[in-house]
């Protein structure tokens, strides 16, 4: 997919130059185990304070592992790592326990928090070959091992609305499919949409001790019902990455949201560097691309601009107009927020 945003990568204003002269930290991207100097470079490429790495092998891998291959270069600050429990033997003998006594130890290695990948309501069975909700009370010790921790767990629930719908041609999202047709959940086989949210909403609900970060703009919830779920969970909070063209889409609703929030929205990206995934631009090999790729991030949380490049091409290539945030919304979106649920240094 790096072709694409190649040749997509020409839009009037992809050598946009942040106009906020704080800190960015990006709490959503995915770099692979030993990939801490691609890390580096994708920092230093798009200027950023920091990352949060949410890391991405399937199946999870020990934390050890994570750990080991992100030791090394020191000089970026606030480049952290979160941990993706293995929540695949749901249901067998010492689950439960073995669950927390690994969450525990991710955190005392210094896990910044946990990555729950949205296989869990999907297509998560457990030992039964039963569907495992997302509200399922087998994960609680998870979730109570972070609260008592004070780390967040960040959590991609479902899917945009058109991957629930059938593939076809007047699906938006339907050259997307094609080219991805494991992104579909169109059968009976799967939930519905609305059925997930409400089951992450009991989630969010039973464990008010627990942060629960919705990534993806919150999980793909209609913004309505995210705003309604933002005001009475004070527990919830919103990443905004790869949801960037639904933001743009309803750009009243999306900048209320952002605003209204403004103590619990993270600006993330998706950017990845994971071999044999979503390629976006490769950090040091294609160092353009990858400012690029930032640039219309933040040109378009900054900036009232129009014809700003969507920063995934492959969703749909027409542009987008800025949503231009107040900069004391940004600097919380940006850094403060971040900094506060993840304890990163404050320079
Ligand atoms: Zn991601």
């Amino acid at each position: 997919m790096t072709g694409r945003l190649a040749r997509a990568a020409a839009g009037p204003h992809d050598g946009y130059r942040s106009r906020f002269h704080g800190r960015i930290v990006d709490v959503h991207t995915h770099f692979s185990v030993g990939a801490r100097d691609a890390a580096v470079a994708a920092v230093r490429a798009a200027g950023l304070g920091g990352l949060v790495n949410l890391v991405g092998a399937w199946p999870p891998q020990p934390f050890e592992e994570w750990r080991a291959g992100w030791s090394g270069d020191r000089t970026v600050a606030g480049m952290v790592l979160f941990h993706a429990p293995d929540l695949s033997g749901i249901g067998s003998p010492g689950f439960e326990r073995d669950l927390a006594a690994d969450v525990q130890h991710a955190f005392e290695l210094g896990a910044r928090g946990l990555k729950i990948w949205k296989q869990l309501g999907l297509w998560l069975t457990d030992a039964h070959g039963d569907r495992v909700a997302v509200d399922d009370e087998r994960l609680a010790p998870m979730w109570e091992c972070a609260a008592r921790h004070r780390r967040p767990a960040g959590i991609h629930i479902a899917d945009p609305e058109p991957f629930f719908q059938p593939v076809a041609p007047d699906n938006p999202r339907y050259t997307e499919l094609l080219e991805r047709p494991d992104w579909s959940f169109a059968g009976e086989e799967f939930p519905s949409l609305e059925t997930l949210h409400d089951e992450f909403e009991r989630l969010v609900s039973a464990h008010p001790a627990t942060d629960f970060v919705a990534l993806h703009g919150g999980c793909f919830i209609p913004f309505d019902r995210l705003h309604r779920m933002m005001r009475r969970y004070p527990n919830l909070w919103l990443e905004t990455s790869a949801r960037v063209l639904d933001l743009a889409q309803e750009p009243a609703a999306a900048r209320t949201l952002l605003c209204d929030f403004a103590d619990r929205v993270l600006f993330g990206s998706d950017y990845a560097r994971m071999a044999g995934w979503l390629d976006q631009p490769l950090p040091g090999e294609y160092p353009d691309l990858t400012r690029a790729f930032y640039a219309r991030n933040l040109a378009f949380y900054e900036t009232g601009l129009d014809g700003i490049g969507n920063p995934f091409p492959f969703q749909s290539e027409a542009t987008i107009r800025g949503l231009d945030l107040p900069d004391d919304v940004l600097e919380k979106l940006y850094f403060r927020n971040a900094q506060r649920l993840l304890d990163l240094p404050a320079t």
